[in-house]
């Protein structure tokens, strides 16, 4: 019977002039998590996205993949009927009750909408009389109108949909609906977490992930790659870049003080991403920093790190304690790959007493030690980054 789904959109509807855009992107990126699942229709009409499901759909997995589409705030499956004649919609809306509650003890209160206002019955009166029609045919049924177990919905359109289970969305907007970032990709709890809440604003991202062989390994890049896996199954198509940056961690390692060494290699990642992010056009790098999580998370250091670039940076989890991180990693699924206890660039020349409140002008005195090879050592890490299609 529930051969279509009706889909609910909340703030996309304040677009105004621009709400095609936001419906198309949302119908776009419907049409690619279902594509994988079969020959489904999507469409949109008066405000509303319609999914009709091929014959031999697996409704579970359907709504799987739809909870996973930034901009749905409300999954319904729905009975589509091809009809507004009021005798079919009465005998639909029973035959849809007595297929979906066969036990019929439930409570039960009916809405109705009809978006065609010269259509013959008014809406107060088809909720009676769907009511009164229902109560006729099973007696056993009984009416709640302050605290219904079913809230069945009856839309009177060009077609009539018959629906009472809702099932929550995401929320968030389309994916491609607000631009594109650049997302400072680890393998740890965070990062992950930080692009896929960005993504849920509508942000298509791109990626870059540091890797310094031989000292990280071949498994603890495979773990980014396969994080940048999970994002893309709610943010979509997500090109990564591998950078190869041992030179760079080498040299400052061997001509700067080793208590700023994470300052200045996360200074020396933001400018790289910054150059990545412009060749893929993004208006934004991401992050997943907190503030105080680490020595190199402390507000004069976020401030050091932030010096070196001119384009914003985002960082949706700078005020979230770390077991609020740890609940959305488990919920999108990512914190069993990120646990996984691969080294990381940050952690092998890390050391013993980091800075915690670097001084600016000391970092940048600390810098010009590196000499103008840096900047030859950078370009060659943007031009050989390794280019990973994602999704
Ligand atoms: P995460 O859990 O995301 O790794 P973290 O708590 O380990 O974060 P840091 O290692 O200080 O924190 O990194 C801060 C941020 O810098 C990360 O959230 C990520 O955005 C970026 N970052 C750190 N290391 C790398 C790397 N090797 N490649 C890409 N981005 C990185
Ligand atoms: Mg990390």
């Amino acid at each position: 019977m529930l051969k279509a789904f009706l889909i609910k959109y909340a703030e996309i509807g304040l677009k105004g002039k621009n709400r095609y855009l936001f419906e198309n992107a949302l119908c776009d990126r419907i049409s690619e998590v279902l594509m994988p699942l079969g020959s489904y229709k999507v469409y949109k009409e008066q405000g509303r996205v319609f999914i009709e499901c091929p014959g031999d759909y697996d409704y579970d997995e359907t709504v799987e993949a739809l909870q996973r589409v930034f901009g749905i705030s409300s999954i319904c499956p729905v009975a589509v009927i091809d009809s507004t004649d009021w005798d079919t919609i009465l005998a639909s809306v029973a035959d849809y009750v007595d297929a979906m509650y066969p036990d019929k003890n439930i409570t039960f209160k009916v809405f109705a909408k009809r978006s065609d206002k010269s259509y013959p019955i008014t809406t107060p009166d088809m909720c009676s009389m769907i009511g009164a029609h229902l109560l006729d045919k099973f007696p056993q049924l009984k009416v709640d109108v302050h605290d219904p177990r079913v809230r069945l919905t009856v839309e009177v359109r060009k077609k009539t949909y018959i629906y009472s289970i809702v099932i929550p969305g995401p929320g968030g907007m389309p994916v491609g609906t607000n631009g594109r970032a650049m997302l400072l990709l680890s393998g740890g709890i965070d990062s992950p977490v930080a692009g896929y809440m960005i993504s849920k604003r509508g942000v298509s991202m791109a990626a870059v992930y540091f890797h310094a062989p031989p000292y990280t390994s071949e498994r603890a890049k495979q773990k980014v790659v396969d994080l940048a896996k999970m994002i893309s199954r709610y943010a979509g198509k997500i090109r990564l870049y591998v950078v190869n940056f041992t030179d760079i961690q080498l040299e400052i390692y061997e001509k700067c003080p080793h208590e700023e060494l994470t300052i200045i290699m996360r200074r020396y990642m933001m400018r790289i991403a910054e150059r990545l992010a412009l060749k893929e056009n993004c208006l934004g790098l991401v992050t997943g920093e907190s503030i105080g999580q680490v020595a190199s998370q402390t507000m004069h250091s976020l401030a050091s790190t932030n010096e070196v670039c001119t384009m914003p940076v985002y960082r949706p989890l700078i005020a979230f304690d770390k077991q609020d991180i740890v609940e959305i990693a488990q919920r999108i699924d990512t914190f069993e790959t990120s646990i996984q206890p691969f080294e990381d660039c940050c952690t092998i020349f890390v050391a013993k007493h980091p800075v915690t409140k670097p001084n600016l002008k000391v970092i940048r005195n600390s810098e010009k030690r590196l000499g103008d090879g840096i900047d030859e050592l950078v370009d060659t890490a943007v031009n050989t980054a390794e280019i990973i299609e994602i999704g």
